[in-house]
């Protein structure tokens, strides 16, 4: 490897999602030179899987051949509510966490400052820098899978907010005295649009008689259908899923309408589960519906492009947010480390 300057550190870049931890050492550029992965095992409790995060953290580290010295700082993108400023996660119940310091954990376990965001936060942030939204100086991402996630960059930086946790974009409410949110507030984003609503639908249409090819998917006790299930279900021609699809994007353009107007980002990259498996199509309804819910101006001065890097967006993210924090307060940063 050559050696870096002090401007263009390396990092490592950590994805610590509900079932698996991704780690990635990567460089200024956004050059992937080693991953690692391992299962999250959360019923082991925070201190055991902070302690696997370091671990995965050493075998990235390992795999790109390099060393911890020349590491700078590492990146963490896990499930919110958390608190960006001290790398405390407050509550997730994706881990059943409460108040875990898991960023000065981290910094004990590898003697570097450690920065903790929002998962899809990173997402966006990764999206921007490296990805679908490259280039763009403000930019919102919105993430349609199980649930659905979101992000806001704004001056090429995320918009955190007064309450460090802006950019809940799946919990806009969308159709009001709608459908219960797992949030408890009606009608949101995510419980109109997600993968979980869509299949939600379908399950209450079936038992009024309404006819799917996936009835007997659906009937299998506990069986949760995929996006990929949709997918051949709607390619099959099944209407009543390419209705609630539809509808479902339809919904997720209204979203990405509402921010438009608010924010007048230069992109909104959408990408997820349910993204990834309709593709162009999805999209294209997204963006009419968009175009139908806000002003001209606002959406053409935007584009709407489907998110490009899957899985690495998460590990590019909380590289670059951890670069950033280092460039702007490196003493912020330092103080997550363990003395
Ligand atoms: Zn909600």
């Amino acid at each position: 490897m050559k050696p870096r300057e002090q401007s263009a550190p390396d990092m490592v870049g950590v994805d610590l999602g509900g079932t698996k931890i991704l780690a990635a050492y990567v460089s200024a550029d956004g050059t992937i030179a080693g991953r690692a992965k391992r299962p999250t095992n959360s019923h082991s409790g925070p201190d055991a899987v902070a302690a696997r995060v370091a671990q995965v953290v050493s075998e990235a580290i390992e795999a790109a051949g390099s060393s911890l010295e020349k590491v700078s700082a590492i990146g963490v993108g896990a499930p919110g509510p958390l608190d960006p400023e001290t790398g405390i996660i407050l509550t997730t119940p994706n881990l059943g966490w409460k108040n875990f310091p898991l960023g000065p954990r981290l910094a004990e376990h590898l003697g570097k400052p450690v920065v903790v965001d929002n998962d899809v936060n990173v997402g966006t942030l990764g999206e921007v820098r490296f990805g679908a939204a490259r280039g763009a100086r403000s930019a919102v991402g919105i993430f349609v899978g199980t649930g659905v996630g979101g992000g806001i960059v704004i001056d090429g930086h995320i918009h955190h907010g007064a309450s460090r946790n802006a950019g809940e974009i799946g919990h806009q409410v969308i159709v009001a005295n709608g459908p219960r949110c797992g949030c408890g507030v009606r009608g949101c984003l995510e419980a109109v649009a997600s993968r979980s609503a869509i299949e939600r639908a379908l399950r209450k249409k079936v038992k009024e008689g309404v006819r799917s090819s996936l009835e007997s998917k659906l009937k299998k006790a506990r069986a949760q259908l995929t996006s990929r299930d949709l997918r051949a279900a709607y390619q099959g021609g099944d209407k009543l899923v390419r209705k609630l699809v539809n509808r479902a994007a339809w919904y997720a353009g209204v979203g990405a309408a509402n921010m438009l107007n608010l924010f007048s980002p230069e992109r909104v990259v959408i990408g997820g589960g349910v993204a990834e498996a309709f593709g162009e199509p999805y999209l294209e309804r997204v963006r009419e519906s968009a175009r139908e819910h806000c002003f001209a101006i606002a959406y053409e001065a935007s584009r709407i492009v489907l998110a490009e890097l899957g899985d690495d967006a998460g590990v590019l993210g909380a590289a670059a947010a951890a670069r950033d924090r280092l460039a702007e307060a490196p003493q912020r940063v330092g103080a997550s480390t363990a003395r």
